[in-house]
């Protein structure tokens, strides 16, 4: 099936569509020879937030670019949530995953090596996480929910290594999203529960190192990992943002400088800072030392 056929079939379940950058002569259609997301960044320039059901649109997307990847925004208005394993980064974190236990349900391949569990959900709560998952405890390496504000690359997709996206079995039934994966009800901290903190500049002494780390990370970030790294260091900081141990705006601003600085591309960089930042901010935290007993 082609690109443009699959894009309408998924308009027609209701999944809402956008078109990425595809993979021509083994390269990213951006023509950066070092494009850190090749074949999975927007095509247009709200990314995203253009996607829609609109056939029409869709038509005139891939006429306009026939090698088009298939970008599906994920969370409420579309329907479903996904379960993002990378393989073989994810290999110890299938345990906890299985333990929680899984239904079966729409299942793809992507073109890397990894797997798409792709269950049906209206909960408008659930975002993106990057290496844990809502209602697991503890880290999850290679795991990553794409919700509300997130998106995935889906079949028939080219992969920058040449494979192409895949369903494991394309009339699988969509499960609805198992009744453990929650986001954890915004638990406001009051004032009364936390010790003062005096910022000095943008931060706390505590906010400030975490913020060199997160961004000595990022600026590490291995290429393909680059992305994913911006999202889960921005979800940290704006966890801190939240809990008044950092500023916001400094915030921002030094993680659009590094990532534009690793070659991440601005406008999606943006958008990748705003959704964990949504995420981030709805659950809070302070310096340890901070908590009162
Ligand atoms: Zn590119």
């Amino acid at each position: 099936m082609s690109l443009l056929d699959s894009a309408l079939g998924y308009a027609h379940r209701g999944w809402r569509v956008f078109p990425l950058h595809g993979i021509a002569n083994g390269a990213c259609t951006c023509g950066r020879s070092d494009c850190g997301s090749a074949g999975k960044h927007p095509l247009v320039r709200r990314g995203l937030y253009e996607a829609t059901t609109d056939p029409d649109k869709l038509r005139s997307w891939w006429r306009r670019w026939r090698s088009a990847n298939i970008g599906i925004a994920t969370g409420a208005e579309s329907g479903i949530v996904v379960i993002d394993i990378d393989l073989p980064a994810a290999l110890p974190s299938l345990g906890p995953l299985l333990e929680h236990g899984l239904t079966r349900t729409l299942t793809g391949l992507t073109g890397g090596g990894g797997i798409h569990l792709v269950f049906g959900t209206s909960d408008s709560e659930l975002g993106n996480s990057a290496g844990r998952l809502p209602g697991i405890e503890g880290e999850l390496p290679g795991m990553d929910l794409r919700g509300n504000g997130g998106y995935i690359v889906a079949p028939p997709s080219v992969h920058i290594s040449g494979r192409t996206y895949e369903w494991l079995y394309p009339n699988a039934r969509l499960a609805v999203a198992p009744e453990w994966l929650k986001q954890q009800a915004w638990a406001p901290i009051e004032l009364g529960d936390v010790a003062a903190v005096e910022l000095v500049g943008d931060g706390t002494p505590y906010g400030l190192a975490v913020l060199r780390d997160e961004l000595d990370r990022l600026a590490a970030a291995q290429v393909g990992a680059r992305n994913h790294e911006l999202n889960r260091s921005a979800f940290v900081l704006a966890q801190l943002v939240a809990g008044g141990e950092l500023l916001e705006a400094a915030v921002r601003q030094s993680l659009l400088s590094t990532a534009l600085s690793i070659g991440l591309d601005e406008a999606e960089s943006r958008q990748t800072i705003d959704s964990a930042f949504d995420a981030g901010t709805r659950s809070p935290r302070v310096a340890p030392h901070r908590m009162r007993r």
